[in-house]
C-alpha cells in the first residue's frame, strides 16, 4: 500500500503505521531486525523510518526502509528532512529511495538546532517543508511512478508558530504542493486532535489526518519529548507518572493504559488510521493492539 490509499480505505478498516529510527551501528541494526520482524507480525500498512536532521542519524534511513520493504515484505516509508541540505543532496536521497522501490516519503523540514540554527536554515536549499514537497513533485515529473507524500501536522500548534491560523495556513502550503496525507505530532489528549481536524477542514483541507500516538516508556522520556515538541501532559497522566517515579516498568503500564484509552476513543470516532511512535520497542505496542 502507499499513503494515498488512506483516502480510499474501507470504512471499517483501520490502517496502522509504525515509526522507527535507524540504528547507530551494525549490532544495533541486528537488534532492530528482530524488532521489525515482530512489528511486521502486527500487520501494519506501513513502517516509517526517521531521518535525523543535519546529517545526524541520516545514513541508514534508506537502508532500513529497504530492509523493511524488500526483505520483510512490509510497505515502508523514508522520512526526509531538508534543513541545511542542498538540492543535490536531496536528489541523491530521492534517487536512493527510488532505487530501493520505496514509494512513500514523510517530507519534513527538521528541527532547527540551537547552535547555528538560523545560519544552517539559510544555507540549505529549502527553508520549509512545502518547498521540499514541491521539489519532490518536480523531481518525479518525468518518472514512471510518483511518490506518496505525508507531511507533519501539529494538533497543539507547531512550537515556533505564533498562532494556529498561521500554522494551518502553512500546512495548507504543504497540501497545495502535493502532499497525500497528514500525520500528526504526538498528543496525550484526544481533544486536541479532534479540534485540529475541525480547523484543518475549516481551512478547506480534505486529506486524511492520521493521529500520531507515542506510548510512554519512562517518565523522564515523556517529559523531555513533550517539552521539545510542546505537547501537553494532562494532569491525570502527570500524576500517574509522578507516582511511577523512576520505575520504568510502572511507567510503561501507565503508558499502555493511557494509549489504549486514546486508541479506543479514536477508533470509535472513525479515524482513518493510527501512527505509532514505537521508539524501536514492541512489547508495549503488542499489548496495546491486542486489547483494543
Ligand atoms: P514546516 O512545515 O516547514 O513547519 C515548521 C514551522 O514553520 C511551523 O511553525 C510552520 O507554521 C512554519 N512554516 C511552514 N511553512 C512555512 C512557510 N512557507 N513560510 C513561513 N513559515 C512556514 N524530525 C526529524 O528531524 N526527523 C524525522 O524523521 C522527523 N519525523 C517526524 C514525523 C512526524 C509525523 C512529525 C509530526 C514530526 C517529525 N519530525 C522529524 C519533527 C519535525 O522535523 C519538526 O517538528 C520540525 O520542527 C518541523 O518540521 P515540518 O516539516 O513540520 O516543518
Amino acid at each position: 500500500m502507499d499513503f494515498s490509499e488512506y483516502k480510499n480505505k474501507k470504512k471499517d478498516a483501520l490502517l496502522i503505521s509504525f515509526e522507527v529510527f535507524p540504528p547507530k551501528d551494525d549490532p544495533e541494526f541486528e537488534k532492530l531486525k528482530d524488532t521489525l520482524a515482530r512489528l511486521a507480525e502486527l500487520s501494519p500498512g506501513i513502517i516509517t523510518v526517521t531521518h535525523g536532521a543535519m546529517g545526524k542519524g541520516r545514513k541508514r534511513t534508506v537502508e532500513v526502509a529497504s530492509y523493511i520493504k524488500n526483505v520483510i515484505g512490509t510497505e515502508s516509508a523514508c522520512h526526509l528532512t531538508c534543513i541545511g541540505s542542498s538540492e543535490k543532496e536531496i536528489d541523491l536521497m530521492l534517487e536512493q529511495i527510488e532505487r530501493e522501490k520505496i514509494r512513500n516519503i514523510v517530507a519534513l523540514r527538521g528541527d532547527i538546532p540551537q547552535e547555528n540554527g538560523e545560519k544552517l536554515l539559510s544555507e540549505g536549499a529549502f527553508q520549509h517543508a512545502n518547498q521540499l514537497v514541491e521539489h519532490i513533485r518536480k523531481y518525479e515529473k518525468e518518472k514512471p511512478q510518483q511518490f506518496s507524500i505525508a507531511v507533519a501536522g501539529y494538533p497543539e500548534k507547531h512550537i515556533e508558530s505564533p498562532s494556529f491560523e498561521e500554522d494551518i495556513s502553512n500546512l495548507k502550503k504543504k497540501v497545495d504542493a502535493g502532499a497525500n496525507i497528514i500525520i500528526t505530532q504526538l498528543f496525550f489528549d484526544n481533544r486536541y486532535y479532534f479540534d485540529y481536524v475541525d480547523r484543518v477542514r475549516a481551512a478547506g483541507i480534505d486529506l486524511p489526518v492520521i493521529p500520531g500516538l507515542m506510548p510512554v516508556l519512562s517518565s523522564r522520556q515523556v517529559i523531555r519529548i513533550s517539552s521539545l515538541c510542546g505537547t501537553e501532559i494532562p494532569e491525570a497522566l502527570r500524576k500517574r507518572l509522578e507516582d511511577a517515579g523512576d520505575d520504568n516498568r510502572k511507567a510503561v503500564e501507565v503508558g499502555i493504559a493511557q494509549c489504549r484509552n486514546q486508541v479506543r476513543e479514536l477508533i470509535a470516532e472513525g479515524v482513518p488510521g493510527i501512527h505509532f511512535y514505537v521508539l524501536n520497542r514492541t512489547s508495549h505496542i503488542e499489548r496495546i493492539l491486542e486489547s483494543v
